[in-house]
């Protein structure tokens, strides 16, 4: 991995300070843990999973929150008119507009990405490039959990310090329960289905970077980066059908900040 571009931490946070990224990923592509990182720059965290999970937990007998979470129980998507006000309530707050924003979860359909250009212009796309085979395999076999205060992922490959404590919060760890198989091979065919297929349109209204979650090879890099599953360095097979390394949080948190440097230093 490339030595940090930056000196050091505040000046990358002065860099990225009032900027609007958006984040695409498959579930289980990191979204979240991705989130994470850019909170810790300052921006504001918008994800319209945990805004829309909030909105039926205040008031589970209002009609939306039924509504929506019939929706959700299934893996389906929210309808766009519940789902649109939602959000752009949440990106008009004055702090999402002074600090910047990471929207996590929003667009996932064409109409929803047209409500979102026509109202905000958007600095940076980021485009979480993960192998179809660890998506299903990373939450079901590497048993994800997420902490219920601060909704940061964890799994058998990037274990928390403590078994069912968060390391950065000390909250609980708990299975989301939307993570079971069929409705993780669900959401992800809705992924493949409406939110894919507009990622050229993304690329037209705004600076779209892929960030892979593999190696190459012969890149070199320090262990401590590295997925690993039992002690192992794990190795999984890429959508072009070879073996690859992946970098783990800290691996993934170091790729992110390069990028941003790169664009925004
Ligand atoms: P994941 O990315 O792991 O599928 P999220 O927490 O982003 O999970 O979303 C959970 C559920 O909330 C989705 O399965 C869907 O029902 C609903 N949801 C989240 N974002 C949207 C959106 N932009 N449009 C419609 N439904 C959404
Ligand atoms: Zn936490």
């Amino acid at each position: 991995m490339k030595k940090h571009p930056w000196k050091n931490l505040d000046k990358l946070k002065n860099a990225v300070r009032g900027k609007k990224i958006i984040l695409f990923g498959p579930p289980g592509s990191g979204k979240g843990n991705r989130s994470r990182d850019l909170e810790a720059l300052g921006l504001v965290h918008v994800s319209s999973g945990i805004a829309l999970r909030a909105a039926v937990k205040d008031d589970p007998e209002s009609d939306l929150s039924k509504n929506a979470a019939s929706y959700m129980e299934q893996g389906a998507l929210v309808p766009d008119e519940i789902i649109v006000p939602i959000i752009m309530e949440h990106l008009s707050q004055e702090k999402c507009q002074t600090n910047g924003f990471i929207l996590d979860g929003f667009p996932r359909t064409q109409a929803q990405a047209e409500a979102l250009f026509s109202k905000i212009k958007i600095d940076l796309a980021l485009y979480l490039d993960v192998p179809r085979k660890f998506l299903v395999f990373g939450i079901i076999e590497g048993n994800r959990r997420v902490c219920v205060e601060c909704a940061t992922g964890y799994s058998d490959f990037d274990l928390p310090h403590i078994e069912g404590v968060c390391d950065k919060c000390g909250g609980k760890l708990v299975t989301r329960a939307d993570d079971h198989i069929e409705t993780i091979e669900k959401r992800l065919k809705l992924y493949d289905e409406q939110t894919k297929p507009f990622l050229p349109y993304i690329k037209v209204k705004t600076a779209l970077e892929i960030l892979p979650i593999t190696l190459r090879d012969e890149e070199d890099i320090d262990e401590k980066y590295l997925k690993t599953l039992k002690g192992q360095v794990y190795w999984v097979e890429t959508d072009q059908g070879v073996k690859a390394r992946m970098l783990n949080l800290e691996g993934m948190r170091e790729r992110l900040y390069n990028l941003l440097a790169e664009k925004f230093l």
